[in-house]
């Protein structure tokens, strides 16, 4: 039996384990200490926002950017449909519900005319989302400037959920800082990891400060234990900022090694009958977090799940591209703006292993097999 290679699997650097050293050495083994501040700030620097909130998860830090937007029971928040769960699920904390949108060919990502469109008739009824959540998927940025026009214009704020898209463009800045917020993953598949822990970003100064008062249980400054509003326990530990902080050195190499096995992929595949890579855009850069193509069975001869079914007997693992969020059981009572477009891209799309810790040889193997699962046929 040949060793498995796997979708995306942590690829910790040098400096990590001092940075934990450094940790254990002064006892900040706790969710303060000085590595969450330097982590905090260092992350700010690499992204170009003006503040940072270093907290437990992406899921957090989407659930604290949202609260702090001021979603509440009863509102409505337009989302991306083509996404992981972890984008929608802290609207549906809040006792909002999210309306999704569909995504375009060129990007993947939420349509900018669709959401004007889906905004015009809205204010017309006068019934506005709350928010705009906007996610960057599989490392590629949405088009943010039209959207953020749409948002602007109905005075809408907009939230990004780049948690695929550290160390991506969109001209020539960080997808994640447009919004009024944004929010980033370090979980363990992610570009780069704290073994878990997320970052929410933003150029406003209150609403960061908020997010770690909400962040601690809210205590208010008091010498006792004082509360006049519900908080969460959502800061990162001290030990996981170490970690995040030697990652972010290796951050520019991680995403390289992702980009180029996106470019091995297409080079080998791309001219295969009915393939399909995951378009580039004009506008920016993608970190390929996950290398995704489509597979059109007529031309192809092959389908998504049989090309898939045939890796994983050779132990490798891909999976299908997201499910989007209007075909979730949970979420079947939710609106769709929808064109069609998540959903043909979930039939025929297919994730491969796209991790930065790949060797060529795990590259060749599965471009061996894909090409064997044509040959099969
Ligand atoms: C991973 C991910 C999240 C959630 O991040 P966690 O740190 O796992 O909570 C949110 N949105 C997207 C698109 C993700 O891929």
């Amino acid at each position: 039996m040949k060793r498995p290679i796997l979708l995306s699997t942590p690829h910790i650097g040098e400096q990590e384990l001092q940075f934990v050293q450094e940790a254990f050495d002064t006892n900040w083994i706790a969710p303060v200490g000085p590595h969450i501040d330097a982590f905090e700030q260092e992350f700010s620097q690499v992204v170009g926002s003006q503040y940072s909130a270093a907290v437990s998860s992406g899921t957090a830090a989407l659930h604290l950017a949202l609260k702090l937007v001021r979603v509440g029971a009863g509102d409505e928040v337009f989302c991306s449909t083509f996404t992981f769960i972890a984008s929608a699920s802290p609207i549906t904390y809040l006792g909002a519900k999210p309306v999704f949108i569909d995504s375009d060919r060129i990007s993947w990502n939420m349509d900018p005319s669709l959401l004007e469109d889906a905004l015009a008739k809205r204010a017309k009824v006068g019934k506005l989302p709350k928010a705009v959540l906007l996610v960057h998927l599989y490392g590629q940025s949405a088009d943010i400037e039209p959207i953020l026009e749409s948002c602007d214009r109905y005075s809408i704020p907009l939230i990004e959920d780049a948690a695929e898209a550290l160390g991506a463009t969109y001209k020539d800045t960080s997808p994640g800082t447009w919004g009024r917020a944004g929010i980033f993953s370090f979980n363990g598949n992610k570009i780069i990891t704290t073994s878990g822990g997320g970052m929410l970003v933003s150029d406003d100064a209150e609403l960061i400060e908020k997010a770690k008062f909400l962040a601690t249980q809210a205590r208010d400054p008091q010498p006792h234990y004082e509360h006049t509003e519900i908080g969460f326990n959502y800061r990162l530990s001290n030990i996981s900022a170490g970690i995040g902080r030697g990652q972010l050195l290796v951050l520019k190499e991680r995403v390289a090694a992702r980009q180029r096995n996106f470019e091995i992929y297409q080079e080998a595949l791309g001219d295969l009958p009915g393939i399909q890579f995951m378009p580039k855009t004009d506008y920016g850069t993608s970190t390929n977090w996950l290398s995704c193509l489509t597979f059109e069975p007529k031309i192809a001869g092959i389908d998504r799940e049989q090309v898939r079914l045939k890796l994983l007997e050779k132990q490798i693992e891909t999976r299908p591209v997201w499910k989007p969020m209007h075909l979730q059981p949970v979420f079947a009572d939710c609106e769709c703006i929808n064109n069609g477009v998540a959903e043909d891209l979930f039939e025929k799309g297919l994730c491969l292993p796209s991790g930065s810790n790949l060797s060529d040889e795990d590259l060749e193997r599965v471009i061996f097999e894909i090409k064997n699962a044509y040959k099969s046929q």
